[in-house]
C-alpha cells in the first residue's frame, strides 16, 4: 500500500509517494511536492551567496576545502576556477559538487550567477601585478 504513488506534486503534477526521510522528505510532506521539486525547492531556500554556483543553467555547491582523499570529493577533487557574476568574486575550489541540470521551471528562481574560469586563473593573477587577485579587474 505504502508504495502507491497516489499524490500529486502541486509543482510539477508528477505522481508520488512519501518515501522520504531527511528534509526533503519533511518538505515534500509540508508542500506536497514530488521528490525532484522538493530537492530544487530545498536548494533553492538554502541558497548561499559564497557557495551556491549556477553555470549554464546547472547547479553546484562549493563545499569546504578539506585533507580527505580526493575520491571523496566533488568531481574526484578536481580544481575549478569561478567567478560571481553579482561582484567578480573569483573562488578556487577543489571540492565542487554537481547537483544536475536545473529544471525549466525553477530556472527563475535559479538563475545563473557563476562562469567558469580556466583552472589555473587563479595563479596567473596571483604572478600579476597588475591584476587585482580578489577580482577587482
Ligand atoms: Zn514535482
Amino acid at each position: 500500500m505504502s508504495n502507491e504513488k497516489n499524490e500529486i506534486c502541486s509543482e510539477c503534477g508528477d505522481k508520488f509517494g512519501f518515501h522520504y526521510g531527511g528534509d526533503t522528505g519533511k518538505l515534500m510532506e509540508e508542500k506536497n511536492l514530488c521528490f525532484s521539486c522538493a530537492f530544487w525547492f530545498e536548494l533553492i531556500e538554502n541558497r548561499s551567496h559564497s557557495k551556491s554556483v549556477v553555470i549554464d543553467g546547472n547547479h553546484f555547491q562549493i563545499c569546504c576545502e578539506n585533507n580527505l582523499p580526493n575520491s571523496w570529493k566533488g568531481h574526484g577533487g578536481r580544481k575549478f576556477c569561478i567567478q560571481f557574476l553579482s561582484d567578480n568574486r573569483i573562488v578556487e575550489t577543489t571540492n565542487l559538487w554537481h547537483q544536475g541540470e536545473i529544471p525549466e521551471r525553477f530556472r527563475k528562481s535559479l538563475p545563473d550567477n557563476a562562469i567558469r574560469l580556466p583552472e589555473e586563473t587563479i595563479s596567473v593573477l596571483k604572478k600579476s601585478t597588475h591584476v587585482d587577485a580578489r577580482g577587482g579587474m
